[in-house]
């Protein structure tokens, strides 16, 4: 064991190995020292338990080159691009909606620029972050007015706090969902200070079942879009123009918090009819709510469209402040916007709404393609086909609904990977791919994978399915 101990490279020999490989040599020599010390102290920690136990393991040209890949992991950065090809479009777990390239630069101008963040070129003076968005918004939706906060839980947070605070609201009992775990409704009222009045039967409400829940102490009604489930069979909701009829009958602003937020009609593409934020905003609701990184293709933000009055009020609460949206966000947000003007340039160059659109046709033309890198750089190893199979839109919008697409199936050969170690390993792999497994396959979705991924993605499987790399 001795002997062992002392065929270790120094430190600085190890060090010096380094120096051939320019990304690394270009790191913070302390970094560096860290993360080889680490390496050889992992080594000392196999010869004491047995794991090493032969002089050969620590031959110094096979030491220096496992060396280098323990550095490069452990000083690559923690936050990183992936490949997704799980073929869920707006996958709040890979980063939602991607943005269109004219938004990404958009952003990247905001942070590398001075800009008019709040400073009014026309009058030199003190300007509104808002005033960027708030005319397209008003265009777009055919709101009155508009504001933009972190995201939509702080938007619903917002509205809530702002026109109920210590009063209460009313809600149907099937729409106090929960989104992704740490939102649901019930608790983002509460810490609102709004009191919540649940009314109806989980599966059926009425209009008469909101009138009578109505008292002085009411301050709202509250729709809100049960995104990522669905009730069926024998069921009943209120519909957004009987909500506001009845409003506008009691005197009390109606508002819907709309999740996802379409500004696109995909039901020209054969997706089932969702309200549109037009169409909340034509049906008459004071307040509508909704996320800009989910359908509408943009960056993380809430987006708050609704009557005047009510806008005015959340944009001066406090609260505003603490959820405030930042520059980056605003500049990809406005350029996301202005591409509506053109909903066919839209669909086109907003990548959420070009994955969700893609035509089968192309979508299986992409998986042939796929397939064929894949029958070369695998050969031998896995099968390769393409079948047919199902996208999801993701982010709580369309639940349950099939995108139909081609995947492209592996399955394993001889003594290959299986499909679920072939997963496993594709996330330690550089950019990591993540893909999903069903029965016998692991199968890659061509909707989530940009034309320019192909060749990476090949490139990946060719070296997560060698034998060696075990
Ligand atoms: C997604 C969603 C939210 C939360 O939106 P974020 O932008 O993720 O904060 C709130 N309400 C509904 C109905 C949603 O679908």
């Amino acid at each position: 064991m001795q002997n062992l101990f002392r065929l270790l490279p120094p430190v600085d020999a190890a060090l010096g190995s380094l120096a051939q490989d320019p990304a690394l040599a270009a790191l913070p020599r302390a970094m560096l020292r860290d993360a080889v010390t680490d390496y050889l102290d992992g080594l000392r920690d196999d010869i004491r338990a047995g794991r090493l136990t032969e002089p050969a393991q620590l031959d110094h040209g096979l030491v220096f080159a496992q060396c280098a890949r323990h550095v490069a992991a452990a000083t690559r950065p923690h936050f990183r691009r992936v490949i997704n090809a799980t073929g869920v479009v707006v996958h709040t777990n890979l980063g939602r909606s991607l943005l269109a390239p004219e938004a990404a630069a958009a952003a990247a101008e905001a942070c590398l620029r001075y800009s008019n963040l709040e400073f009014d070129l026309t009058t030199g003076e003190r300007g509104s972050r808002y005033s960027h968005v708030v005319d397209i918004l008003r265009t777009l939706t055919g709101a009155e007015d508009a504001l933009v906060v972190n995201n939509n839980a702080a938007a619903v947070m917002i509205v809530l706090e702002t026109l109920a605070k210590g009063r209460e609201v009313i809600v149907s009992r099937g729409q106090l969902v929960e989104i992704g775990g740490s939102f649901r409704i019930p608790e983002v009222m509460a810490k609102s200070g709004a009191v919540l009045r649940e009314v109806g039967a989980t599966n059926r409400t009425h209009p008469r079942d909101y009138e009578n829940a109505v008292s002085p102490e009411t301050a709202a009604l509250l729709k809100v879009h049960t995104s990522n489930y669905r009730i069926v069979g024998f069921t009943k909701e209120v519909s957004l123009p009987e909500l506001v009829a009845l409003g506008a009958r009691l005197e009390l602003p109606v508002i819907e918090d709309l999740g996802s937020g379409n500004l696109t009609d995909f039901a020209a593409c054969g997706l089932p009819g969702e309200p549109t934020v037009q169409q909340a905003v034509a049906d008459g609701a004071d307040v509508v709510t909704f996320s800009g990184d989910k359908v509408l293709g943009g960056p993380q933000a809430g987006i708050i469209v609704g009557k005047a009055k009510y806008i005015a009020a959340i944009r001066k609460n406090p609260l505003n402040r603490a959820m405030r949206i930042d520059k980056m966000t605003l500049a990809a947000l406005e350029s996301t916007l202005r591409l509506y003007r053109d909903p066919e340039r839209a669909r086109a160059v907003i990548p959420t709404l070009a994955m969700i659109t893609a035509s089968p046709e192309r979508l299986a033309k992409k998986a042939r393609k796929l397939a064929g890198l894949l029958r070369k750089a695998l050969a031998g190893r896995y099968t390769v086909s393409a079948i047919p199979g199902a996208s999801r839109v993701g982010g709580g919008a369309y639940p349950e609904h099939d995108l139909p697409t081609t995947l492209v199936a592996l399955r394993p050969l001889a003594d290959a990977p299986s499909p679920d170690a072939l997963r496993q390993r594709l996330l330690a792999a550089e950019p990591p791919l993540v893909a999903r497994t069903q029965d016998d396959a692991l199968l890659l979705d061509p909707r989530t994978l940009a034309d320019d991924e192909l060749k990476l993605v090949a490139l990946v499987l060719a070296q997560a399915s060698r034998p060696e790399t075990a």
